[in-house]
């Protein structure tokens, strides 16, 4: 196992992984790359929504223009382009962006949107009379900034789809015998386009990639403590509340265990500050692979005291792992001179068991069982693990919840 100190973090985390890993090929581990690629999609989602009005509006915009200098009311063509092509899948793609459940397929009609965009102005490009060809191509060039900057697309996303563009505009330029020259000016422009504009979607995805992972590390470092990497209290709180309402609902019954080490203000005196930091680290993590499966927690509570709670798991159960937990410490073999219960570093335990959804005991009142029991563990000699069992206790502990 590697040294938690040798880690930039006190904690294994997934986004300072890919952080530290880096990411030039605008991916990320598998286990990431859906959460982000969802959670960009829905940010920039209204920004989408406003291209697509304006796009639309662009089109009735030129129809109008066209109109006015006498052209476009002839050009059935460019019409049915325009109207009968572009304007429905543009409606089509904001109107099912109106519709949270069916996310996937706006994915695929900003994609259909931005291939139709680009290929139906080749066509109209291709198509128009000979003396419009050179003026109508820049219309091109604009269209590949927005498909780049203006849907939300992936950079790769968008290069490929201007690629096509590209080859499809290539291959008709030659079938509608647009000159030579013409079609290798165009094609070297459309070539340029997409590698200025490839390299600045470049740098903005790496960004936003790049925000993303730092977000969300720091969503995790707020619930984390600082030293030993285990969960705060605050992340305490919010699992407590979480997991009481689970097994209240699923008749589950929650174990809670109080974990406190032995003289420690005595180890600190004897083997210094930074002793008795590392030793917290290692204790900790010894804490951490007993709560292991997605609904147990193991937390610092704060100076040299540790909770974790096992869900579905009974009185026996938690006697158990308790008493496991009490011997994994002790085999530490941390060295205690000024213990007087032991020469190697201990600690004392308390436990108590609730089914949330069969007592009036309040959350806090549990935990004050579980406080009591490890100062009977202290008081009865230290080293050792004392149960409370909630249902028999008859202590008064605060708080009691109605009904
Ligand atoms: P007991 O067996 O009764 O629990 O005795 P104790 O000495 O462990 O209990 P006490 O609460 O009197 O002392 C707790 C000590 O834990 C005091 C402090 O020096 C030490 N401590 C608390 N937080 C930290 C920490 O972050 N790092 C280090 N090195 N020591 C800490
Ligand atoms: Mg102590
Ligand atoms: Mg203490």
């Amino acid at each position: 196992m590697p040294e938690p100190t040798a880690r930039k973090y006190a904690f294994d985390s997934v986004f300072a992984r890919q952080l530290e890993e880096g990411f030039p090929w605008l991916k990320f581990a598998a286990e990431l790359e859906p959460g982000f690629r969802g959670a960009h999609f829905e940010r920039f989602l209204p920004y989408v929504r406003v291209a697509l009005f304006v796009g639309l509006t662009l089109m009735v915009v030129f129809f109008l223009l066209g109109m006015v200098s006498g052209r476009s009311t002839n050009d059935w063509f460019a019409n049915l382009i325009r109207f009968g092509l572009l304007a429905p899948v543009f409606v089509a793609t904001i109107v099912v962006s109106y519709l949270p459940a069916q996310r996937a397929a706006f994915r695929s009609m900003v994609l259909m949107t931005a291939l139709a965009s680009g290929l139906g102005y080749a066509v109209l490009n291709l198509t128009a009379p000979e003396q419009f060809l050179q003026a109508g191509f820049s219309g091109l060039l604009v269209i590949v900034a927005f498909i780049y900057f203006a849907l939300g697309l992936f950079m790769q996303t968008a290069m490929i789809i201007v690629l096509l563009i590209t080859v499809f505009y290539g291959i008709g330029a030659v079938l509608v015998g647009v000159p030579g020259e013409f079609i290798a000016y165009n094609l070297t422009l459309l070539l340029v386009a997409n590698f200025a504009c490839g390299m600045g979607s470049y740098a903005l995805e790496h960004a936003l990639r790049a925000g993303y992972l730092e977000r969300q590390l720091l969503s995790e470092l707020v619930e984390r403590d600082g030293l030993t990497g285990l969960y705060n209290r605050r992340a305490f709180d919010k699992y407590l509340a979480q997991a009481w309402d689970v097994a209240k609902r699923q008749q589950k019954s929650l174990a809670f265990m109080l974990a406190d080490l032995d003289h420690f203000k005595a180890y600190n005196d004897q083997h210094g500050h930074q002793a008795g930091d590392e030793c917290l680290r290692r204790v900790a993590s010894r804490l951490a692979m007993a709560a292991r499966r997605p609904l147990d927690f193991a937390g610092r509570f704060g100076g040299e005291e540790f909770i974790l709670v096992f869900f579905d798991v009974g009185l026996e159960a938690a006697a158990r792992l308790a008493e496991d937990v009490r011997r994994h410490v002790a085999e530490l073999n941390i060295p205690h001179r000024g213990s007087g219960v032991s020469s190697y570093l201990t600690i004392s335990i308390g436990v108590s068991v609730v089914s949330p959804g069969e007592t009036a005991r309040s959350p806090e009142g549990v935990l004050q069982l579980s406080d009591q029991a490890m100062y009977q563990a202290k008081k009865m000699g230290r080293n050792r693990v004392q149960v409370e069992d909630a249902s028999q206790a008859h202590v008064q502990t605060g708080v009691f919840q109605p009904g």
